[in-house]
């Protein structure tokens, strides 16, 4: 097994980063070790902007603190509050906020692992003896399959920094998603949607088998000092990526005009942290 070495300086990693080592660690290496971002559209940043919005929102909220000036700003604020807060009472009816111990929004969590410092935000966070709910505002359309999600990094980090860091067994930890956007497809009337996401011991073993293999190979590709690998051609990821011409897997012309997959999907960037 590789630790990190004490050269190697105590590095921060995100569900973000994994993501993208899993998925490509050259694109990892331009992207986070040589801070080569690639630009949103501008619908994209609009739609971060209101995301980032609607987090502080829903913190300001949590808090206590007025809410009036942000909901002024956009009705829809107010709106996909309105629906959140009706359709999970369990999370914000008064009636039923008397069984935590500790609840809080935007709460920050790290746990060291092989020298790594693995780094969690959780939207709403509420803990009681028995179980631990993480819970996260999701402001883009709800996904029709929920395996990607069960499969991101964002669902497997999260509840596992979660289970190491406290004294639940993973069977009592779950997260749930919910995308406040939602709408019925049928009237139109705004819908906010959960999904959730039971841990268990088989699925946090599996989590830690791979947050060892890949935070083991980190260390041994940047020790190497050399380009990390890339992605197999086969799996048709580079024509459509930001990187190809550096990578020489690709140039702008071979991608089919109007293309916006060249670009991040949405779903792909990070939140902004408030
Ligand atoms: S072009 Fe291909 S190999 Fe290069 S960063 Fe993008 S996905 Fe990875």
């Amino acid at each position: 097994m590789t630790e990190r070495p004490k050269s190697l300086p105590l590095t921060s990693l995100s569900q973000g980063q994994f993501n993208l080592l899993s998925v490509c660690p050259r694109k990892f290496q331009h992207t986070y070790l040589d801070q080569l971002g690639a630009l949103a559209t501008p619908e994209q940043q609009a739609r971060l902007v209101w995301g980032g919005r609607f987090h502080l929102l829903m913190q300001q909220r949590e808090l206590g603190l007025p809410i009036d000036l942000l909901t002024a700003e956009d009705w829809q604020f107010k709106e996909s509050l309105t629906g959140l807060v009706a359709a999970a009472p369990t999370v914000f009816d008064p009636a039923n906020q008397d069984d935590f111990t500790f609840r809080q929004s935007e709460h920050r969590c790290t746990l060291e692992f092989r020298g790594y410092l693995l780094t969690v935000i959780y939207d709403l966070l509420i803990l009681s003896p028995e179980e631990g709910r993480i819970f996260d505002w999701k402001t883009y359309p709800q996904p029709r399959d929920r395996r990607p999600l069960a499969e991101d990094w964002q669902s497997r980090l999260y509840l596992y920094v979660l289970t190491e860091t406290t004294d639940l067994k993973p069977e009592q930890v779950s997260m749930t998603y919910w995308f406040v956007r939602h709408r019925n497809p049928q009237t139109g009337e705004l819908a906010p949607q959960p999904l959730r996401f039971d841990h268990n011991l088989t699925l946090h073993d599996q989590i830690r088998q791979d947050l060892t293999m890949l935070t083991d190979r980190l260390t041994a590709w940047r020790l190497d000092h050399a380009p990390f690998p890339q992605v197999e051609i086969s799996k048709g990821l580079c024509p459509t990526c930001p990187f190809a011409i550096r990578c020489q897997r690709g140039a702008p012309h071979d991608i089919p005009a109007g293309n916006q997959s060249a670009l991040p999907d949405l779903a792909d960037i990070q939140e902004i942290v408030l």
